[in-house]
C-alpha cells in the first residue's frame, strides 16, 4: 500500500517521458543535403574535361541549435540512421503542432527550444 510512496512525481514524469521517447525513437532536427565535391588533385577523375566524376555524394545535416545555424557532416554509413532521426523529429513537430504543417516561416526559436527540451530529456534518460 505504501510501496508507491517511493516513486516521486519527478520520477514518474521521467518514466513517462522515457516512454514517449522510446515510442518516437531517436530524434534530430534539421534537413539533409547532398553534395558532390571537386578535390585538389590535378589529374583526378573529378576534373576530367569530358566526363568529370565528382566525389560524393556527401551528406550534410543543417539544423538550428540555440538560434545558430549549424552544419554537420554525415558519413554514408550513418546516413540511414540520421535520416530516420530527422524523420522522427519532423513527426514530433507535427504531433505537437510546433509550427504546424506547411510552417517553415523561419521560427527557428521554437525549434531550438524544442531541441533543448528533448536534449535535457535525453540527458536525464542516459543518467538513469
Ligand atoms: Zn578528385
Amino acid at each position: 500500500m505504501i510501496s508507491d510512496m517511493k516513486t516521486t512525481p519527478i520520477e514518474r514524469k521521467i518514466e513517462h517521458l522515457k516512454q514517449q521517447l522510446a515510442e518516437l525513437g531517436p530524434i534530430h532536427p534539421g534537413s539533409l543535403s547532398e553534395q558532390y565535391n571537386v578535390c585538389g588533385k590535378p589529374d583526378c577523375r573529378c576534373k576530367d574535361p569530358k566526363d568529370p566524376q565528382k566525389h560524393g555524394p556527401y551528406y550534410h545535416l543543417s539544423f538550428t541549435w540555440r538560434g545558430k545555424g549549424r552544419t554537420r557532416f554525415v558519413r554514408s554509413e550513418r546516413l540511414a540512421e540520421v535520416r530516420q532521426k530527422v524523420a522522427n523529429y519532423k513527426r514530433f513537430r507535427t504531433d505537437r503542432r510546433m509550427g504546424g504543417p506547411g510552417g517553415g516561416t523561419g521560427t527557428a526559436g521554437t525549434g531550438a527550444k524544442t531541441v533543448g527540451r528533448w536534449k535535457s530529456i535525453l540527458t536525464i534518460c542516459r543518467r538513469k
